[in-house]
């Protein structure tokens, strides 16, 4: 048998605009794989809902594959410190003389990746790094100084100049091949240590699910998106997060499919087209800042003078905020709606995070933590960034002063009560301002509860806290 192609899938669970598949499979016959590490992904706080649909994914994968007859092996070593022995021995096993993979950014990723390629590179086997989790890779988008950005607005500048045709051409399918004398493995289930919550038939895996999600999306609500995209009780968003976390869809593929319905342009026409590129560019934007600034893969504030911030410790408010019972309506019906569904709306991500942030003064790694075990669509990346922007201790975040009140958001966004009515049943009898504030509805037993803090008092709080620390 020709020694095999052996693309390594990571975080890139497609067949279609794959760049390290489309480029294995021009060599020749291909064999995919896939390091299942439950131990790793515990260790990095990822919770069942992300683990579970990943895992579909991955069977969705091996059908698709199947059909193109690349077969595709499942390895299952606990932690990343055993992916270098249990690819080298499949290496060995199939006789590959090459593997291929996309370049992933987080540190641990990083360090797994430069010991495979020492491992396999000593056994004579040729290592080839794709980057295709993003539209640029990281390093590729620099300053005039050639330094990385740390503010938004002029990385995406430079990113919009700097997108050629070829960013946004979508890479040749693999091609089909006669079969191998190759099996494909097994997916594992779902291990006991993780668990699901989610319905499954929220998030069903697989490539399919997705390119419909973004044809509905760019065909019903993309040009409303500038005006809908903060309202969390419509349906004004991609909900693609899940699958372009787990790359069952590509960036480049929304980006594509976005610009050909913006007839053929980057920036300027449709404005919610280009609103949702924009949304693409802060994907992409935390991606770079991750790889270029390894201390916020350590737990660290991107702004070190922040790591001193006084946070309280309160187990009883982080547990009120966790199960959605602060007595703020759309927090606790934000908070309701990551528990029942995995996902959480953008504009509500803010929203509890600030609250958690500021108004409770609780350390934003314990929000980053809880939303890593809850997500469905938890990406190391966009989450840690969102943390510390609503915490103020990240790149180009809000600035500690500017603190949302969760009141006047709720009465901003959910004017009709709409979304809070649908995950806080106990208001549902209330009408006008005091759905957003409940307290003030006198006489009533709802069985809802008082505000755990007051909302101004509590913004004084972390105001002269961070002034503080910073002047
Ligand atoms: C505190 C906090 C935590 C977050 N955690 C995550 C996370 O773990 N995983 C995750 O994918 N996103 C995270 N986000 C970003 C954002 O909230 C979600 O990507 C978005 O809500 C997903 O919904 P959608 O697919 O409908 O997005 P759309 O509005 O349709 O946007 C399209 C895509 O662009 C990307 N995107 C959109 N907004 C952002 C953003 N602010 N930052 C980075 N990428 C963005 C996502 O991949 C998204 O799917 C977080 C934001 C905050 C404030």
């Amino acid at each position: 048998m020709t020694a095999p192609e052996l693309v390594w899938f990571r975080n890139d669970l497609r067949c279609r605009d794959q760049a390290a598949l489309a480029r294995a499979s021009e060599r020749g016959p291909v064999v995919g794989v896939y390091c299942f590490c439950p131990g790793q992904l515990s260790a990095h706080g990822v919770g069942g809902n992300r683990v579970a649909f990943l895992l579909r994914c991955v069977a969705a994968l091996s059908l698709e594959l199947e059909r193109l007859g690349i077969p595709l092996k499942i390895i299952e070593a606990d932690t990343f410190a055993e992916v270098p022995a249990a690819l080298g021995s499949l290496v060995r096993e199939l006789g590959v003389r090459r593997i291929w993979f996309n370049g992933e950014y987080p540190l641990n990723e990083l360090r797994r990746d430069a010991a495979v390629t020492a491992a396999l590179e000593a056994g004579g086997v040729t290592v080839q790094r794709c980057d295709d989790t993003v539209i640029r890779a990281p390093g590729t988008v620099l300053t005039q100084a050639g330094t990385p950005y740390t503010v938004f607005s002029p990385f995406r500048r430079r990113w919009l100049e700097s997108i050629g045709p070829e960013d946004l051409a979508p890479k040749p399918p693999p091609r089909r091949q006669s079969l191998l004398a190759v099996t494909s493995d097994p997916v594992p289930k779902l291990p006991e240590v993780f668990v699901a919550t989610a319905p499954e038939e929220l998030w069903p895996g697989g490539e399919t699910p997705a390119r419909g999600r973004l044809e509905r999306f760019l065909e019903a609500a993309v040009d409303a998106y500038e005006e809908q995209r903060n309202f969390p009780a419509l349906d004004g968003t991609s909900t693609l997060s899940p699958w372009l976390a787990v790359g069952a869809i590509s960036p480049r593929q929304c980006l594509h499919a976005a610009v050909e319905h913006n007839d053929g342009r980057l920036d300027g026409g449709s404005r919610g087209a280009t609103t949702w590129i924009t949304e693409l560019i802060w994907r992409e934007f935390y991606r770079h800042v991750m790889a270029a600034f390894p201390h916020v893969s350590k737990g660290c504030a991107f702004r070190r003078d922040y790591d001193a911030v006084p946070w309280r410790d309160d187990p009883v408010q982080l547990a009120a905020w966790r199960e959605g019972r602060t007595g703020y309506p759309l927090v606790d019906a934000a908070m309701r709606q990551l528990a029942s569904t995995g996902w959480m709306h953008n504009r509500l991500r803010m929203v509890v995070a600030m609250f958690l942030s500021k108004n409770l003064l609780l350390d934003w790694r314990h929000g980053e933590a809880y939303f890593m075990k809850q997500l469905v669509d938890g990406d190391f990346a966009s989450n840690n960034g969102g943390w510390q922007w609503s915490a103020s201790t990240g790149t180009d975040a809000a600035p500690y002063f500017r603190i949302f009140n969760p009141v006047t958001q709720s009465k901003r966004f959910d004017p009709e009560g709409h979304f809070i009515r649908r995950y806080v049943p106990e208001l549902a009898a209330l009408e006008g301002p005091n759905l957003h504030a409940p307290w003030k509805a006198q006489g009533l037993s709802l069985g809802y509860p008082e505000p755990v803090v007051d909302a101004s008092a509590s913004r004084k709080r972390a105001i002269e806290a961070f002034r503080a620390l910073v002047g």
